[in-house]
């Protein structure tokens, strides 16, 4: 008996991943009927009948799980972003944040396509994520620069690859390895013909312990925080919010609002803070219009 990570599933059988060897495997009957299902990222125990088949004999429990995609134990989001071409969508991102923030999982934020903007230009784009603490690694699939420091930010991790289509998520992944690439192609393809395809969910090991999985679609990516706490995913909104008139404030409409001092004193970055007042005006609307 072992221990491995599904990384497919197919019709009645699983690919169970285990160092370097691939297993195909059944579920044993006992707990299909406790209709336990398995998915991919699950770490199981395996019985190997063959030289790549076998039996999965339990699900561990699962760290974290996903529901669209649903995959289990993913711990990372990496969120892919151009600089241009597609122009950088920040309020995409702001929002992207929010959700995997939520999910409770590691956030990377790649920005991709380096090469066509000026050292300047990316320095403005990034630096309000930095002053928020987040993680941001520029690259270029075009020059290779960045792409070794994501594969070293993906290690040990269970990664999944979001971001707006054509930014380069295929190219970046093919970089990390080609059949990941090839996967991510694909599906890109399909969503830009705008088809809607039953896809399959699948784990790619790019070294020991380190699967990505293959884009998930971005268009459904919807925020299920309450708006009063909106601002809690807002990291660098923490320390100013400390001059705001009292505990709860939303930092919308209140005067004299720490954050919003902070925001005309250039503390906090004015876009980030618009995407902020969007977001909370567009999780507001959706309260309101859900009774
Ligand atoms: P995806 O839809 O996110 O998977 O994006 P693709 O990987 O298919 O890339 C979309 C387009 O951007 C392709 O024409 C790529 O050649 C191009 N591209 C991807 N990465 C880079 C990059 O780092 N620099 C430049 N200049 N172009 C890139
Ligand atoms: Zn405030």
């Amino acid at each position: 008996m072992g221990e491995g990570v599904v990384t497919r599933v197919l019709a009645g059988f699983f690919d169970v991943a285990a160092g370097n060897e691939v297993y195909r495997c059944r579920a044993r009957g006992v707990f299909r009927k406790r209709k336990t299902t398995v998915l991919v990222g699950d770490r199981v125990v395996y019985q190997a009948t063959g030289p790549s088949e076998g039996w999965i004999e339990e699900v561990l429990p699962r760290q974290t799980e996903l529901v669209r995609p649903p995959i289990a134990n993913v711990s990372q989001a990496v969120l892919v972003f151009s600089a241009v071409n597609p122009e950088f969508q920040s309020y995409l991102l702001d929002k992207a944040l929010v959700v995997v923030s939520e999910a409770q999982l590691e956030k990377l934020i790649v920005i991709s396509k380096m090469d066509l903007v000026s050292p300047s230009a990316l320095d403005a784009l990034i630096a309000p994520y930095l002053k928020a603490d987040y993680q941001v690694i520029p690259v270029s699939t075009k020059t290779g620069t960045g792409v070794s420091k994501v594969k070293s930010a993906l290690q040990g991790h269970t990664s999944v690859f979001v971001g707006p289509s054509g930014v380069g998520k295929s190219s970046l992944g093919n970089a990390l390895s080609p059949a990941l690439g090839l996967k991510m192609g694909e599906i890109s393809e399909k969503m830009g013909r705008g088809k809607h395809t039953t896809r399959h969910t699948e784990l790619f090991l790019i070294d020991t312990d380190t699967y990505v999985a293959d884009a998930a679609g971005f268009s459904q990516l919807q925020v299920d925080v309450r708006s009063e706490d909106l601002r809690l995913f807002f990291p660098e909104f923490a320390l100013f919010s400390l001059d705001c008139p009292y505990r709860g404030c939303l930092h919308v409409e209140e005067e004299e609002c720490g954050v919003k001092q902070a925001v005309r004193m250039n503390q906090i970055s004015a876009l980030r803070y618009e995407n902020y007042c969007q977001l909370y005006d567009e999780v507001r609307h959706r309260e309101e219009t859900r009774y």
